[in-house]
């Protein structure tokens, strides 16, 4: 049987999507969870797009030694050197390089001729093959690219040593049948094509990208590129927890097989969602918080009476337990890490007695704390950037017949800074007060608010995003006062933006 190889890129593709960028110790946290998950391919990164980039790949080659760690670079000498430098401490390395393909790249964005892409693609690979044995290739936007001309751009980029090629469809444009075709017509005419790597690299525009890429394996294809949760550009890419999941349940048809531990997906989905604080929405194949619930009188029947009848897959299989186990103030230390673990976090024991203390508070004042209580105050506490300000002092004045007043006090290095602002109400009015003590108007471009359980006395979780030029932030508070929870979230995304701002960023789109 095939063993279809994943290449996972949400440390590169899936960062790019706006607000879930991730630092360098979160990337080296994911690096890790991948490595438990059992991928073959861990794309670490795009080298030469920051500094930022360029370390944290070179963290992750020094720390996660199981899989292959790969790193992006266009066409350029300049990429392909910064690829190879960032991946000096891997046991295992790949350089993937790429360069468009089709007529509207290759005109108006590349403004090259098809022969010099040609070309300059044969000098990355070989330049790249000069640093390491294990080269893939991409053609950038294959899918809407001239069959012929693929073909001979890969008999070329094969010959100079390319040991995977990939077919991407960039802009998430194909149908399966199509893009099925397309793999098989390759497979048909590429000379040595059988001796490397053939994989697939879908996104979802039009919803397509898991179905594209199981229509890729199904016509030949060796691997899948694909993310957690399928974050990515736009409508993201190719979910990994749904490619997997369909290979195995549906082996009969595609009579192939992965090197995944699914047990692990799970873990994996919590703890990408966790720091990004990218949600997954409650139907979302295999991770979604219903896949695996029956709600209809009916299913549920005939689910005691045989599993079967209603479940394609068994929840455990992708590292779901079964019963939920509710802890409260009686509950101690130990119980805790193990549900903190369950979760999907690996924290320190310094980290892990702070989030205890923030538990047996927030025990104190609520009877049951539940698993998304316990998710939402580690996740909360976690994940950071460097505190660059804290939240010391939030004082609100507001109600039906006076203006929103606020006073905040923010600590920095020690020091101690105050701002008063009045607002539209009290939320705007803390925010003005921070970005008055700041010295910039932030542009905030989300702001949402949700109780992580019912009743009266649930933590409020708040998530804000804000910009700054093309980048997107995230934080998160929680608090059981939501105007805390505001604060905290504003400063949390503030934070991550100040440590991100002397990092000039170059994007990919392969
Ligand atoms: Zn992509």
């Amino acid at each position: 049987m095939r063993t279809i190889k994943i290449f996972d890129t949400t440390l590169r593709d899936g960062e790019q999507s706006p607000g879930c960028s991730m630092n360098q110790e979160e990337k080296l946290e994911v690096a890790l969870q991948l490595e438990k998950l059992g991928v073959d391919v861990i794309e670490a990164g795009f080298a030469i797009s920051s500094k930022g980039d360029f370390d944290s790949i070179s963290n992750i080659a020094a720390h996660v030694k199981k899989p292959i760690i790969c790193s992006l670079s266009r066409a350029l000498k300049e990429d392909i050197e910064a690829s190879a430098g960032a991946l000096a401490k891997a046991k295992n390395k790949r350089i993937h390089t790429f360069i468009a393909t089709s007529p509207i790249h290759m005109e108006y964005k590349l403004k090259m001729t098809p022969e010099k892409v040609i070309e300059r693609a044969v000098m990355a690979v070989t330049l790249a093959k000069s640093f390491v044995e294990d080269v893939e290739f991409s053609a950038e936007d294959a899918a809407r690219s001239d069959r012929e001309f693929l073909v001979r751009i890969l008999n070329e980029v094969i010959k100079a040593g390319a040991t995977t090629v990939n077919i991407p469809d960039t802009v998430g444009y194909q149908t399966p049948d199509q893009f099925g075709d397309l793999i098989k017509y390759l497979m048909e005419n590429v000379n040595g094509i059988h001796k490397v790597d053939v994989s697939v690299h879908c996104h979802d525009d039009l919803g397509m990208a898991t179905a594209n890429s199981l229509a890729g394996v199904l016509n030949g294809a060796t691997q899948i590129e694909c993310t957690i949760n399928g974050i990515g550009e736009r409508a993201g890419n190719t979910a990994l927890e749904e490619v997997v999941m369909a290979i195995k349940t549906r082996q009969d048809l595609f009579n192939c097989k992965t090197n995944i531990v699914t047990q692990e997906i799970m873990k994996s989905s919590r703890l990408v969602s966790n720091i990004t604080g990218s949600m997954v929405q409650a139907n979302k194949a295999v991770v979604g918080a219903n896949a695996f619930a029956h709600e209809s009188g009916i299913h549920q029947d005939g689910v005691l009476k045989q599993r079967r009848t209603y479940e394609i897959m068994d929840a455990e299989m992708v590292g779901l337990k079964a019963a939920e186990l509710v802890l409260g103030k009686h509950s101690g230390r130990h119980a805790f890490g193990n549900k903190i673990k369950e979760l999907g976090f690996e924290l320190s024991t310094e980290e892990l007695n702070k989030a205890f203390e923030r538990f047996k508070a927030l025990a104190d004042q609520k009877k049951e704390v539940s698993d998304k209580d316990i998710a939402s105050i580690v996740a909360d506490q976690v994940y950071h950037a460097p505190e660059i300000f804290q939240v010391h002092y939030v004082q609100v004045t507001a109600g039906n017949t006076t203006r929103p007043t606020a006073c905040v006090q923010l600590i920095r290095d020690e020091e101690t800074l105050e701002g008063t602002a009045t607002g539209a109400g009290p939320v705007d009015a803390i925010y003005k007060a921070i970005d008055f003590i700041l010295g910039e108007a932030i542009d905030l471009v989300d702001f949402s608010i949700h109780s992580v359980t019912g009743g009266t006395d649930a933590l409020g979780e708040v998530t804000v995003r804000i910009r700054d030029k093309d980048r997107v932030f995230m934080g998160r508070g929680s608090d059981l006062d939501v105007l805390t929870a505001a604060s905290k979230a504003y400063i949390a995304a503030i934070n991550k933006m100040l440590s991100f701002r002397d990092v000039q960023t170059i994007k990919a789109n392969v």
